[in-house]
């Protein structure tokens, strides 16, 4: 579903420091890296490895400095060229905090319209009838639609969150930290929905997280970061029993 080849973000080139010195952060470097149809890829790596600046820029909210990336089959510089929407019909983010996510002043049922009217074209009949879809999908009562986000628990504005990147049909979701800002009990429960989800939509994961227990039970392969590079990449249980990289092994030892 997406392939990316020495994928690189430089971040800050250009920014003066004192003493003339130019501060430059290599976010991601020269990462090579596939997301199969149908898997769970979990990207794991300590605090500033680069994992949210790869996902950016796999829905194009962050443009690379070099590398090349194909998104269902079509380059990136392609889908740029069709406009912003183009990459959210693929792809789409779910952030790590459900309320700040979404659009205090909207109605949740505003915020599902957006995507529906705007990505998919669907007239207000069609776009009622695909919201109540949506909300039962995610466990939500109808009544939900005319509320606002404020009136939500962390859990409840999480299935919503996901409730609207589904909306835009996209084939892959990025999972930024999905369920780290929720309380534990909560955390299973929205994990579970996301598995279920997966299954239902025929959806592609990639899945950020530093809880290495979570990313054990919901990964197919994981790719370990650090310092932007890629360190290595391998199916969820060899990593688990047999990493290579002596930094995995230093990171699943560290793991609590
Ligand atoms: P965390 O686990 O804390 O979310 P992360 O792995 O997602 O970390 P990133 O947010 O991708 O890490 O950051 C990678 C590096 O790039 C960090 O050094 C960060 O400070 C830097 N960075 C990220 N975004 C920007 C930006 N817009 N401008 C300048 N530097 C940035
Ligand atoms: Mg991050």
């Amino acid at each position: 579903a997406i392939e990316v080849r020495d994928l690189t973000k430089v971040f800050g080139g250009n920014r003066l420091l004192f003493g003339g010195r130019r501060h430059k952060v290599v976010a991601v470097d020269a990462v090579t890296l596939a997301l199969h149809k149908g898997e769970t890829l979990a990207v794991v790596g300590e605090s500033g490895s680069g994992k949210s600046t790869l996902a950016r820029m796999l829905v194009g909210l962050e443009q690379p400095t070099s590398g090349d990336m194909k998104i269902a089959g079509q380059d990136a510089s392609t889908l740029r060229g069709q406009g912003a929407r183009a990459f959210g019909k693929i792809v789409q983010y779910v952030f790590q905090d459900p309320v700040a996510s979404l659009n205090p002043r909207k109605t949740i049922g505003q915020i599902l319209e957006t995507p529906l009217k705007l990505l998919n074209g669907h007239d207000a009949i069609r776009s009622r009838a695909r919201m109540a879809e949506l909300l039962d999908a995610v466990q939500m009562p109808p009544n939900t639609l005319t509320r606002y986000p404020h009136e939500f628990s962390g859990g409840q504005a999480q299935r919503i969150a996901i409730a609207r990147a589904l909306a835009a049909e996209a084939e892959v979701l990025i999972l930024d930290e999905p369920v780290s800002a929720l309380d534990v009990s909560v955390q299973a429960q929205v994990l579970l929905l996301l598995q279920e989800l997966k299954q239902t939509f025929g959806l592609s994961y990639l899945f950020i997280s530093h809880d290495l227990a979570v990313v054990e039970a919901v990964a197919d392969r994981v790719a370990v970061m650090r310092a932007g590079r890629l360190v290595e990449e391998a199916p969820v249980g060899t990593l688990f029993s047999n990493p290579a990289d002596p930094y995995t092994v230093q990171l699943l030892a560290s793991a609590p």
